[in-house]
């Protein structure tokens, strides 16, 4: 693999000379801030937020055992993806390949950004073969997507096929792990050191229990993250984010708890669902949700819905054919969808 990210980047990007604030140009301590055009009233709101969010950055990166600068924030993992797109794919000419069924922003990300994606089926386990993705790429291809655990089919994607992958492609590979801590030992973050062109998503959205509050990770080598640095907008992650995922991180005894109650109520859930008469099968799942294929999905989903209750319809998507797809919640939520479920005749 050769890989050089001077050449990857789009040559605009390469050239550009970024948007400096008034914090980026003063980022000490001061009695009085005269600088930003603020209002002096309504502290501490009326201040813009740290656009490099130091503090919060120190916090994560000791909690992903990352240097500072291996670490990118972005409002949700959409920000991070749109950016990428932005920074290494030229409108009209570059593509991606992603693989099918997956999370659909990134071919949304990429339809907004004008590049092609091109999809390459999951197997019939859901898993890839890292010769048929790298067999899709040309000279024009500049990004992979992998997502594991993926979804909506739940399993984690095979670790020794994601590495030849990333060893071989001289892209970026872009691994999208929103349910890793659903799938403990699984995460290459361990390896990210190795890989230049390694790029590891995550959030707060899932099993944080933060998805309101809009906070997605990147994390990749250095050069990456500086490039997603410059392109992004200044003050990105509000005060209001900053200040919750501080208090969050700061305590992470519950979060560990709330994973242990959901992985618990996965297994139950995954027994459960499998002994209802219309239920086909239950697919194995290493995140919080689970894949259900039945031969009345529409017809199901339709039936919670006049009791309340929301599911997610896979039936239309590809290998995905008459499954729906459930987020494990908590105890009484899992225990009204069984007796909704149990009541429904097919
Ligand atoms: C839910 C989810 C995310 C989270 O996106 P945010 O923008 O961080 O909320 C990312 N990737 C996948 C595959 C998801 O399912």
């Amino acid at each position: 693999m050769s890989f050089d990210i001077n050449q990857l980047v789009r040559e605009n990007i390469s050239k550009l000379q970024p948007y400096s604030s008034a914090r980026d140009e003063y980022s000490g301590d001061a009695a009085i801030f005269l600088d930003a055009n603020e209002n002096p009233f309504n502290s501490p709101w009326n201040r813009y937020p740290d656009p490099r969010q130091k503090e919060l950055k120190k916090e994560i990166a000791s909690l992903k055992k990352i240097s500072i600068d291996q670490l990118f924030l972005g409002n949700g993992s959409d920000e991070p993806i749109d950016l990428l797109y932005r920074a290494f794919c030229e409108p009209g000419i570059d593509n991606v390949i992603s693989i099918t069924p997956t999370y659909g922003m990134y071919k949304v990300a990429a339809e907004i950004n004008n590049v092609e994606v091109k999809e390459v089926l999951l197997n019939e386990s859901y898993d890839i073969n890292a010769r048929e993705l790298l067999e899709a790429t040309d000279r024009h291809t500049k990004m992979i997507f992998l997502c594991s655990p993926n979804n909506p089919t739940g399993n984690n994607l095979n670790k020794e096929e994601m590495i030849k992958v990333i060893e071989r492609f001289s892209g970026l590979v872009v691994l999208d792990e929103a349910y890793i801590d659903f799938s403990p030992g699984k995460s290459l973050l361990p390896t990210i050191s190795k890989y230049p062109n390694l790029v590891i998503l995550q959030t707060f959205s899932k099993a944080w229990g933060m998805a309101g509050i809009r906070l997605g990770v990147a994390i990749a080598a250095t050069p990456i993250i500086n490039i997603l640095n410059k392109i992004k907008y200044p003050y990105n992650i509000n005060i209001l984010t900053q200040q919750k995922a501080m208090e969050m991180i700061s305590s992470t005894s519950k979060v560990k708890e709330w994973v242990s109650i959901i992985l618990d109520q996965r297994t139950l859930m995954e027994h459960e669902l499998t002994n209802l008469p219309f239920v086909i099968k239950v697919f194995p799942s290493d995140a919080n949700f689970l894949l259900v294929k039945t031969n009345h999905a529409r017809y199901i989903y339709e039936k919670l819905v006049e009791k309340k209750i929301i599911v997610r319809d896979r039936s239309k998507v590809r290998l995905c054919e008459g499954a729906l797809r459930i987020t494990v919640g908590s105890p009484i939520e899992n225990q009204k969808l069984l007796i909704a479920l149990q009541n429904i005749t097919v």
